[in-house]
């Protein structure tokens, strides 16, 4: 039996139903999974954690990812955009695209996610170009060694039938269907510790007719996976949907199934209250992505109505084309800062921000056995060294880890395993994943 134990954390940030956090805490987890909690914990050849001087908390969730997109921050052309103008300067960069660099590009955003103290992402793939394919960013993490909820995206819709993608990039919606089949049989894992699972994710209302929406819907159900797309992303999003459609977002979403337990979507940031009513009413989670939101000027997602209103929230960093940073400790400090621009200094404090990196975001992802550090639950967990200088003064250590940081984890375990130990990923040589990035980048830039 593999068992590890971590010993005297300084606060023990548990996320149970009572928000428990326990001084100079003792975790034990035996073959991935919390055994016990305490104080003065022993444990025969157990390898031994110390978390002296560390607030321990459950590893962060990332609900919304373009993993392939680390290859594109910062592009110029698509710096200064909104989103349509944005995805426009992007497509044909990413047309160019093969499973090498799909699959590099996924790497790297993954190391980048689990310093930040990341064991679980989603990442959202929807373009299947040069013989790409979704196995691409699965085998990524596979080499990382953190969880992943991969789902298969899909743009059905170019530019001659009024989407927004050129034609080159879309696919016939009977290959999608097809696709989304194959890869649901190959990797999805329904069992509790999943270490994979897929869902099924067309882009959005803008690049996917309502026939590929209806039957995305009724193909999840039938295979019992998760459904995910963008929506009410913005104001020309909003605009699509009025015009092409007749009608908002929310009721195009649940015209075609696109509401329940099993859905989320990302961004919302234009919801209104009849449609925070109805996510409420439907159990739909939201992955709220606020550096994408500021960065395409997107607006302010409203976060406090949704938590109000018993919405479903997680944290998502969103693709590095639009954010441009994948570190969710920072996600989760700039969705404190947004609420509070728009709602007040009151508005949300720093333990609720941390309650949905974790167990908001597992709970959209629909993870049971995740997001809290609870005996039973599976041992995904981010200890945080507290002395170093970011959060040196810090009266409050856990919200310290909010307000100031650090922004990336001294050690990472997943399922009990060690990924990230003294700030250095175990799994992976990153230099060297950095090296083939470089790259491939000045290949793309070359032209
Ligand atoms: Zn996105």
């Amino acid at each position: 039996m593999a068992r590890l134990l971590v010993r005297n954390a300084d606060v023990l940030v548990t996320m149970d139903d009572a928000r428990r956090e326990i001084a100079g805490a003792d975790l034990l987890c035996e073959d991935g999974i919390i055994t016990a909690i305490g104080h003065g914990l022993t444990a025969p050849e157990a390898e031994v954690l110390d978390a002296r001087g560390c607030v321990v908390t459950p590893g962060l969730v990332n609900t919304h990812h373009h993993l392939f997109q680390t290859l594109t921050r910062g592009v110029p052309g698509g710096q200064d955009a909104l989103l349509f103008g944005w995805l426009s300067t992007l497509y044909p960069i990413w047309a160019r695209f093969t499973p090498d660099h799909v699959y590099t590009s996924a790497v790297v955003g993954l190391a980048e996610l689990a310093l930040s103290g990341c064991t679980l992402t989603s990442d959202h793939l929807y373009l299947f170009l040069n013989g790409a394919r979704l196995d691409d960013s699965i085998a990524a993490v596979q080499e990382v060694g953190v969880r992943l909820l991969a789902t298969r995206g899909s743009m059905s819709i170019g530019q001659s039938d009024g989407g927004l993608p050129p034609d080159s990039l879309v696919e016939r919606e009977a290959d999608i269907l097809d696709d989304c089949i194959r890869v649901i049989d190959r990797f999805h894992d329904p069992r509790p510790g999943a270490m994979i699972q897929v869902g099924v994710a067309p882009c959005s209302p803008f690049s996917v007719s309502r026939e590929l929406m209806r039957d995305a819907a009724l193909l999840a159900r039938d295979k019992g996976v998760r459904l995910h797309t963008h929506l009410a992303e913005n104001d020309e999003d909003v605009a699509y949907s009025l015009e092409r459609f007749g009608c908002r977002p929310g009721q195009y979403a649940e015209d075609l199934g696109w509401t329940g337990l099993d859905v989320w979507h990302a961004h919302c940031v234009k919801l209104d209250r009849d449609e925070i009513a109805l996510f409420a009413r439907t159990g739909t989670g939201v992955a709220h992505c606020p550096c994408s939101n500021c960065r395409l000027g997107s607006g302010i997602a409203p976060v406090r109505a949704m938590r109000d209103a018993g919405v479903e929230v997680g944290l998502g960093v969103d693709g590095s084309a639009s954010n441009d940073a994948g570190n969710l400790v920072l996600e989760a400090r700039q969705a404190l800062l947004l609420q509070r621009v728009a709602c007040g200094a009151d508005a949300i404090g720093a333990r609720e921000v941390l309650e949905i990196a974790t167990r908001g975001g597992a709970a959209v992802l629909g993870r049971s056995d995740l997001g809290q550090l609870v005996p039973g639950m599976r041992a995904d967990i981010a200890i945080w060294d507290m002395t170093a200088i970011a959060s040196s003064g810090a009266w409050d250590k856990v919200a310290a880890l909010v307000l100031s940081g650090p922004t990336a984890v001294r050690d990472l375990l997943v399922e009990g395993r060690p990924v990230v130990r003294d700030g250095t990923l175990t799994t992976l040589d990153l230099p060297a994943a950095l090296d083939r990035q470089a790259g491939l980048l000045r290949a793309l830039m070359a032209g």
